[in-house]
């Protein structure tokens, strides 16, 4: 039988970015707030700590910080035809764990939402005409618009530390010369911290989008350019661009993190509680099942827990919230064929296609050097900033060039079909085999294959949608 433990105000279920800002605000509202996270307590020490924390067998490879798949995972399908199979290997798809949840291993680019896509369905009918928008198509507006958000957009950056060059302040235009995006809406201030420093793949890449016509900016991140407090006194030290940002914690305290940013300011607060190995199972109701009673987890020792609370805030990410939800008889599921129900709909992971440039070998773009947010992008094909009209689809993406810091081992380039990790990839490929034969067969072409071999720059041009990786 699960024991009882005494009720709280509030219990939030997960602690990541979503739990973190929950719980400042709600302590600050006068609750007193238990944040149930899953995962173990993580930090900057020790699981930013220099040198251990730029350990690329445990976060690259065995992938320390994100959801163990042995433990739990979630089923996947292509299709509705197909019968749903369990995930097994983490791929570009990573969800977080512990304290901070993804918010302590992402990159740290630091976008702020385009005003179209909040209303995207009221938007592309009132441009393009009612028919635009194919039938059954399952596109809607948020039903908040940019304007209502502004505020919170600009107190989240002042929490995050964020780097970024402005456009548009109360109107005025202040980002011409600077860096700043021309199709980034208004702002009520600047960033709290200059753009960080271009790259020069940036550079090269701001260089050529200029010279065909389009816009190139600085990327907002939530990487400092420079040593920062933010407005709860969390300190933060200026980043050094190591190149460690995505799948690891940053040792400098450069990248914002709930673990950076958030829980230094929690820790003071006697109304404030994070209990850590406590996996959420369902959300207690009542018996109408109109109102949350609290929680049901399982603690470190395998033990069944009730938590009453008056308030619960499901902070889980997307899919665990959906999931929760589902085997806690809330709301409606959603169904794919008859698309009714809304519990689980319109759920989408970012997309993002990366791809590698080659250039001169007297270029020199020391891939190794960079930061998870820094670089520079265009927005020229982005949100409706184009005429979609001839095109048949909605939407865009920025692309970017965003030198994120190639790592030593996973980071260099190798042939198709040639891991370039573990004992499989010391053994040549057949399309190393077949290089080899014509490097032997002619010192001339060999000399060339060389050159491009070594001199594959590994600098990242994403398009992205939205987001990085
Ligand atoms: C490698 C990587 C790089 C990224 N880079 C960027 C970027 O540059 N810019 C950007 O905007 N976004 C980026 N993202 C995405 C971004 O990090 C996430 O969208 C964001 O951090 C999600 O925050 P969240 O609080 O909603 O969820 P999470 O951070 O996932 O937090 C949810 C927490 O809930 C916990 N939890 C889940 N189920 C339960 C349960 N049943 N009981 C108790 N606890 C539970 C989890 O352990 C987790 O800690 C990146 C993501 C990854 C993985
Ligand atoms: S690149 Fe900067 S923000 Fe990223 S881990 Fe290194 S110091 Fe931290």
């Amino acid at each position: 039988m699960a024991s009882e433990m005494k009720k709280v105000d509030v219990v939030i279920v997960g602690f990541g970015w979503a739990g973190a800002i929950m719980a400042k605000e709600l302590t600050e509202a006068g609750l007193n707030v238990l944040a149930l996270e899953r995962g173990p307590h993580r930090d900057t020490y020790p699981d930013g700590s220099y040198p251990q924390s730029i350990d690329e067998l445990t976060y690259n490879i065995r992938k320390k910080l994100f959801q163990d798949l042995s433990k739990s995972t979630v089923t996947i399908r292509h299709n509705a035809s197909q019968t749903a199979v369990p995930y097994r290997q983490l791929a570009a798809f990573l969800p977080g764990t512990g304290t901070g949840g993804a918010g302590l291993h992402w990159s740290g680019v630091h976008f702020r939402v385009d005003p179209t896509e909040l209303r995207m369905r009221s938007h592309y009918e009132e441009r393009y005409g009612k028919k635009f928008i194919p039938e059954g198509m399952t596109i809607q507006d948020f039903g908040v618009t940019y304007d209502e958000l502004e505020p919170f957009f600009d107190k989240a950056e002042k929490v995050f530390g964020t780097s970024g060059s402005a456009w548009s302040i109360n109107g005025k235009i202040v980002g011409k010369a600077q860096g700043g995006n021309p199709f980034a809406p208004d702002r009520s201030d600047k960033f709290p911290l200059p753009a960080q420093k271009r790259t020069y793949s940036a550079q090269l890449f701001a260089q050529a989008a200029e010279s065909v016509g389009y816009h190139p900016y600085d990327l907002p991140s939530a990487n400092t350019s420079g040593p920062y407090t933010n407005t709860y006194g969390a300190q933060m030290g200026p980043c050094n661009f190591c190149g460690y940002c995505s799948g690891y914690a940053c040792y400098m305290y450069s990248k914002a993190s709930p673990n950076v940013n958030i829980l230094p300011a929690l820790r003071q607060e006697p109304k404030f509680e994070l209990r850590n190995n406590a996996y959420v199972l369902r959300v207690n109701l009542t018996d109408d099942k109109k109102r949350a009673t609290g929680v049901t987890y399982v603690d470190a020792q395998g033990r069944e827990v009730e938590q009453p609370a008056d308030l619960v805030i499901l902070s889980a990410f997307q899919f665990h919230n959906v999931h929760l939800m589902l085997l806690s008889g809330i709301g409606k599921p959603y169904n794919p064929i008859t698309n009714e129900g809304t519990v689980g709909r319109n759920f989408a992971y970012q997309n993002i296609s990366t791809l590698k440039a080659l250039f001169d070998k007297n270029t020199t773009t020391n891939p190794f050097i960079g930061a998870g947010g820094a670089g520079v992008g265009v927005d020229d094909f982005n949100a409706d900033n184009f005429d979609h009209g001839p095109h048949g689809f909605v939407g865009g993406s920025p692309f970017w060039v965003n030198q994120a810091g190639t790592k030593p081992i996973s980071g260099l380039p190798t042939p198709t079909g040639t891991p370039n990790w573990g004992a499989s990839g010391k053994r040549p490929s057949p399309i190393l085999i077949r290089t080899m034969c014509l490097w032997m067969l002619t010192a001339r072409i060999s000399l060339i294959v060389l050159t491009i071999w070594i001199s594959i720059p590994t600098t990242k041009m994403h398009m992205a949608n939205r987001c990085c990786g």
